[in-house]
């Protein structure tokens, strides 16, 4: 298991958070000199009608998540949870649950019992808060023929009005969640690192969207959201993860978690309940009694690209 990431290399963030801090600092300037009018231009240039001051400064002044202190996380929390009120007049909770000790997660898809459906894609997105204005979603379903492996030849956008499709198989893909993550070493300012139980996240509020770890993932595993992630209200999901489905802001690369804000409270991520074929099987590669180590025991199991040396947890079998 990698070791989290150091913080040699933090000038380029440090830069970006004082450039964004300092544009701040000026529109809080100018407000007080200018009064009410001034103050709400201010909030609206930084992209949140109304947004009070004190919280505009507190995310732009933000630490990395992981260099925060537990009030400076509570804090942190507390301004996410007032801007999602305004934004979408719902309450949510944005949860910090650490990783648990002797939790590694992995996951396991049986192709043969996939049939492209991509209930899975519905449920991630609906669990995600993805935005539904964009076509973003973090798990593709791959369309080969069948006998043939080569990605590159995969359709990755199939259209069907039903599946499955006659001489074709379907290979879900998404985060793999490397013990050995490209895209964490490719981020310049350490805004992506690997948890203790094996997950890797972003922090959402550090990432400069510079799209590294993008061309790193050789699993088209990262999405950039060129806008910021809209959802309907009464769509959205209010159960959150400060490393999770929480609200970001537009410009950043997001990432399927396992579903962090589910599986560290025991339960399966989305795509696993979702899948009405029973192709998913998802848990702690730690314990022996797991249906996931009863998979990577008895079954001939293979991962994607195994060559490239990534070492995914996230392993495919057959009946
Ligand atoms: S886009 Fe990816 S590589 Fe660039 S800062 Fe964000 S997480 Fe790091």
């Amino acid at each position: 298991m990698a070791e989290h990431p150091g913080f040699g290399s933090r000038t380029f963030g440090v830069t970006r958070r004082l450039v964004l801090g300092l544009g701040a600092l000026v529109g809080a300037v100018a407000a007080l000199f200018g009064g009410r009018s001034a103050l709400a231009q201010a909030a609206k240039a930084a992209g949140a009608d109304a947004e009070p001051l004190s919280d505009m400064l507190g995310r732009l002044f933000q630490k990395h998540y992981q260099r925060m202190s537990s009030d400076e996380v509570k804090e942190a929390v507390a301004r996410i949870e007032r801007r999602a009120k305004r934004q979408y007049g719902e309450d949510i909770t944005v949860g910090t649950e650490p990783a648990l000790d002797g939790v590694v997660f992995g996951y396991a898809l049986n192709i043969s019992k996939c049939k492209g459906v991509r209930k899975c894609v519905e449920a991630c997105v609906a669990e995600n808060n993805t935005g539904r204005d964009s076509s973003m979603q973090y798990i593709r379903v791959l369309e080969l023929d069948h006998g043939d492996m080569n990605l590159n030849r995969a359709d990755h956008y199939y259209e069907a009005e039903t599946v499955p499709r006659p001489g074709k198989f379907y290979l879900p893909v998404q985060c793999m969640q490397c013990d050995n993550p490209p895209c964490v070493k490719a981020c310049p300012v350490e805004a992506t690192w690997q948890e203790p139980d094996g997950i890797t996240v972003v922090d959402y509020d550090w990432c400069i969207g510079c799209r590294y770890c993008m061309a790193a993932c050789p699993y088209w595993a990262r999405h950039f959201n060129w806008n910021e992630p809209t959802v309907p209200a009464e769509a959205l999901n209010t159960d959150t993860h400060f490393l999770g489905n929480r609200p970001r802001p537009r410009g950043v690369v997001e990432k399927c978690t396992f579903c962090i804000q589910r599986s560290r409270k025991g339960r399966q991520p989305a795509c696993v309940e979702a899948c009405p074929t029973g192709a998913r099987i998802f848990g702690n590669l730690l314990d022996p009694n797991s249906d996931i180590r009863y998979v990577l025991e008895n079954k001939t199991v293979f991962r994607l690209k195994e060559d490239l040396g990534t070492e995914p947890k996230f392993w495919y079998f057959a009946d």
